[in-house]
């Protein structure tokens, strides 16, 4: 069964006057807490580490010059500067009716009997999405030994529910161990208890098992049995950051930069996202630019440009982000639609996003479907399927089929008046094909 398509890539552009800016913001907030079971995973960490130690000695790090590096990494980056939010850091304050985050701040929580303990590392711009492509890989922070893991629960939880999560442990020296939780089911590291891991190594996916409201890497760190906070602010200032670069407080960044056919669809969890994303446009359409934003914060601006095929700059913007009553929204977004009376040129558009002093730039083609023919360069290809399979829609040269790693996948194309059907005996999984038209190439990604 084919789900979705997930990505298009095309040359780039666009261009406006006639636009409209909307705010994108995700109506849930990711949160995650210890549960019973997880505290009895660590007592079994401890007890593993004593065995191992009477077994399997091994030489670490002196605790002082353990530093981490961060523990997720994006597998493949094609496109944008990051992948990743954060939404709690760890609360400080034993109170439970309040919190107090390491610079002081509130940007972690309670609950009536639990601080949060960790740090939570989401994906972004569409976590769920994110996950089912496997698009992030939790990695160790340094390098140390497994003392635990678990694997095989449930990896789509939405809410606290006391259920069991999917971990991994690892000492670094012999007071240190940091856990990595919440990862996708089946996805941990065949590596065992005792075996040694280098910093940087694959653990395991993103993902949400246990008590988790979405995907995210809950990243714990305990000194001698006691939690320590990586972070050193003024409400955590008794020790050094255990970061190797520590990330800003507000890690303020636009992430992301793309054309859409419409506003992002962001269904209930755990379903996934839909963001629309296109380049190619007839005309008569409509073209949304979609931003998004790691820690945007209250009146930070956005200058927006768009450029015709031409190369003249036809619209400039400056979009002054209002959050309130927010001071700041850890993963934000901003959609400008623009409307067909913009695009009087044929082809190739390019936005210019001005955040913070760097630019990114999104393009597009925009073209008229009577001279498609002559203009194979427009020619808008589309994938669909039924029960029979998969169909191309629209004109093309050559076609290439490759699975995740890269490998190029056999299949057969039949002529049909709907389109071109491709007969295929895939596994399912991540296929990416690769299409030629005139003097571009198309990427499509399915997941069958
Ligand atoms: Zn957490």
């Amino acid at each position: 069964m084919w789900k979705f398509i997930l990505l298009i890539l095309l040359p780039m552009a666009a261009h406006g006057q006639d636009r409209i800016a909307k705010a994108i913001r995700r109506p849930d907030a990711i949160q995650c807490a210890s549960s019973e079971t997880e505290l009895q995973e660590l007592k079994r960490a401890w007890q593993n580490i004593d065995s191992l130690k009477q077994i399997q000695p091994v030489q670490f790090q002196t605790k002082s010059s353990i530093r981490f590096r961060w523990p997720v990494q994006w597998v493949n980056q094609t496109e944008g500067n990051s992948f990743f939010g954060l939404s709690n850091y760890v609360d400080h304050n034993p109170a439970f009716n309040a919190v107090r985050d390491f610079n002081c701040g509130v940007r972690t929580y309670n609950t009536s009997n639990y601080n949060h303990k960790g740090t939570d590392i989401y994906l972004w711009p569409a976590w769920w999405k994110m996950m089912a492509d496997e698009e992030v890989n939790v990695v160790a922070a340094a390098k140390g030994r497994i003392v635990y893991r678990v694997d095989g629960n449930f990896d789509r939880q939405c809410n606290f529910n006391s259920s069991n999560w999917n971990a991994v442990y690892l000492q670094h020296s012999d007071s240190l161990i940091t856990w990595y939780g919440h990862l996708k089911k089946n996805s941990v590291t065949a590596k065992q208890v005792g075996d040694t891991v280098s910093e940087g190594e694959y653990l395991g996916k993103v993902g949400s098992s246990g008590n988790s409201t979405g995907p995210h890497l809950h990243f714990e760190v305990y000194d001698s049995g006691i939690l320590r906070d990586p972070y050193n602010g003024p409400c955590n200032n008794s020790q050094p950051s255990l970061w190797q670069e520590q990330h800003p407080y507000f890690n303020r960044d636009l992430i992301r930069s793309f054309c859409t056919n419409g506003e992002p669809v962001f269904p209930p969890c755990p379903q996934v996202e839909n963001l629309k994303k296109d380049s190619v446009y007839l005309s008569g359409d409509s073209v949304y630019l979609t931003n998004y934003y790691r820690d945007l914060v209250h009146n930070d601006t956005t200058t927006l440009l768009l450029f015709s095929p031409s190369g003249n700059r036809i619209d400039s913007v400056q979009t002054v982000h209002d959050l309130s009553p927010d001071p700041f929204w850890d993963a934000g977004g901003w959609l400008w639609k623009y409307g067909p009376e913009v695009f009087v040129e044929e082809g190739a558009y390019s936005f210019h996003s001005r955040y913070r002093g760097e630019t990114m730039k999104a393009a597009f083609l925009y073209g008229n479907p009577s001279t498609r023919s002559k203009q194979k360069s427009f020619t808008k290809i589309r994938l669909a399927q039924d029960n029979n399979g998969i169909r191309i829609i629209g004109n093309f040269d050559k076609m290439e089929v490759f699975d995740s790693q890269k490998r190029p996948l056999s299949f057969q194309m039949v002529e049909e008046t709907s389109g071109t059907r491709i007969m295929e005996h895939w596994a399912k999984g991540l296929v990416i094909f690769r299409i030629y038209t005139g003097d571009q190439i198309l990427h499509f990604k399915v997941l069958k």
